[in-house]
């Protein structure tokens, strides 16, 4: 079955499609929203995901619901704008046409004149894709749910286990990759062994669990200050994490991880590898780039000219994760909802009719943080470098105030007030026979 997806009684209008509802899809819709023009926002979810708090939900901290608003719900107010849960196969740029699928196989035609791709990114595992059946990343509600299940069933596992050999492959946690997302999973590890499970298990001691990070560069957080990366070093091995540096993954399987670094080879007998290292652009990237013989860099990212537009597809605009730029903005949220922002409206302005060349998209950096774990995280705002408590706070105040909607922002300060400040306590610590039993299976299939 096909269908235009057009809305008969809007025939006529500009007709304006954004492919994906994550940080630049729904700052696009946001600024188009008193526009004359009508907005179709797909996504492959229903929801936006607020992704620097997805290890929260990894370890119990937040529930899924507080991080990821219903998309439908964050557009509600806008009358010109409408969602589908559909997935992009297919561009057309000549035809000006999104071929999508809905979840029951229903084929979506979507007419448009001004097409906004913003798809993301997905891992990226070096050539060995098959590592992600035994180290999984964090990029969706699901992988998190996931993460959870495999973190406390190790837990599970480890108190049960009547051979000392696999209690401590139940116990060992190896976290690939020491960029921001690495050393805050690593930190939320060595919290949750440290302070929030001691009392609660009989048979094992959570205290002897052994968190390793590892990462092929010469620092944790590369992109930060060697002040900041200093710090925050010293802060993970103070929490009893291990950081072994000039250290790349070279192999593994379901129950190890082989390592290079200084000392040589090293194989580390783990039941739980987390991949925090690498990002690929969106295979939509890749679609893109065929049908308008755009390049790619070595991440598959679309080099899109000044104002975000797509060289050679006409009302084309691609932003955020899925694109580079001349000046190689990084991958972050920042960076996405100020490309969205300003395609945003540069597609209002052309609705209007106003053909004028714009002004380059210009990136104004707000500055980056990272938390380490045990109420220490680590600032760089503007030249300041900010350590410590003060820095934890000041991420708080940010990543709260950037989260969709006030029930979300007031559910997640009472939920870090209290498993955080107060109680040391983990609300969100949901697990299955189903959850834990893939990391039992693991075992088995090795
Ligand atoms: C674990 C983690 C932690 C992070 N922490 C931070 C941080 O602390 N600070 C920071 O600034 N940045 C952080 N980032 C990066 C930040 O989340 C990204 O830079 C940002 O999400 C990019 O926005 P985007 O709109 O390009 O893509 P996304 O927000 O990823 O949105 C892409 C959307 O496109 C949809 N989509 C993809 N393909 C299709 C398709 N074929 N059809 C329909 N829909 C599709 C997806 O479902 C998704 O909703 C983190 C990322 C991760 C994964």
């Amino acid at each position: 079955m096909s269908s235009t997806g057009d809305t008969p009684a809007r025939e006529g209008r500009t007709k304006v499609v954004v492919v994906g509802g994550g940080f630049g899809g729904v700052r696009v819709a946001k600024a188009l929203a008193h526009a004359d023009v009508d907005v179709t926002l797909l996504d492959r979810t229903n929801h936006h995901l607020f992704q620097p708090l997805l290890y929260q939900v990894a370890t119990g901290i937040l529930s899924p619901g507080l991080i990821a608003p219903a998309l439908r719900r964050v557009v509600k107010t806008q009358s010109n704008t409408r969602t589908l849960l559909a997935e992009v196969f297919d561009i057309d740029v000549q035809a000006k046409v999104v071929h999508a699928l809905a979840p029951n196989e229903q084929r979506l035609d979507l007419p448009y004149d001004y097409l906004v791709v913003a798809g993301g990114a997905t891992h990226a595992y070096f050539g060995h894709d098959e590592w992600s059946h035994y180290a999984p990343g964090m990029k969706s509600i699901e992988d998190a749910r996931m993460l959870r299940s495999q973190i406390l069933g190790a837990y599970e596992l480890a108190e049960v286990a009547t051979d000392e050999k696999e209690r401590d492959a139940y116990l060992t946690f190896v976290v690939v990759g020491a960029g921001p997302t690495g050393v805050e999973i690593t930190g939320q590890l060595a919290e949750l062994a440290r302070y929030v499970l001691p009392k609660e298990y009989r048979t094992i001691d959570t205290r002897s669990a052994k968190i390793i990070l590892l990462d092929a560069a010469p620092s944790v957080l590369p992109p930060f200050a060697p002040k900041l990366q200093k710090y925050t070093q010293r802060r993970l091995e103070k929490m009893g994490v291990e950081v072994r540096l000039n250290t790349a993954a070279t192999d593994m399987d379901y129950d190890s991880i082989t390592v290079k670094g200084p000392d040589g080879v090293d194989t580390i007998t783990a039941r739980t590898k987390i991949w925090a290292a690498g990002v690929q652009a969106s295979p939509l990237a890749a679609m893109l780039a065929k049908v308008t013989g755009t390049e790619t860099d070595r991440a598959g990212r679309l080099a899109v000219d000044p104002d975000c537009s797509l060289p050679g597809a006409e009302g084309v605009y691609a932003i955020g994760d899925m694109v580079t730029t001349v000046d190689r903005l990084p991958g972050v949220a920042q960076v996405a909802m100020q490309q969205g922002t300003y395609v945003g409206k540069l597609i209002a302005k052309r609705a209007k009719g106003d053909h004028t060349t714009p002004a380059p998209f210009h990136y104004f950096d707000k500055g980056s943080m990272a938390t380490i774990g045990a109420r220490q995280a680590v600032a760089d705002v503007r030249g300041f470098k900010i350590t410590g408590y003060l820095a934890y706070l000041l991420w708080c105040y940010v990543h709260v105030m950037f989260l969709i909607g006030w029930g979300n922002r007031l559910g997640t300060l009472y939920n870090w007030v209290r498993s955080l400040r107060y109680a040391r306590n983990r609300g969100h610590r949901l697990i299955s026979m189903t959850g834990a039993k893939a990391v039992a299976k693991h075992h088995e299939a090795a």
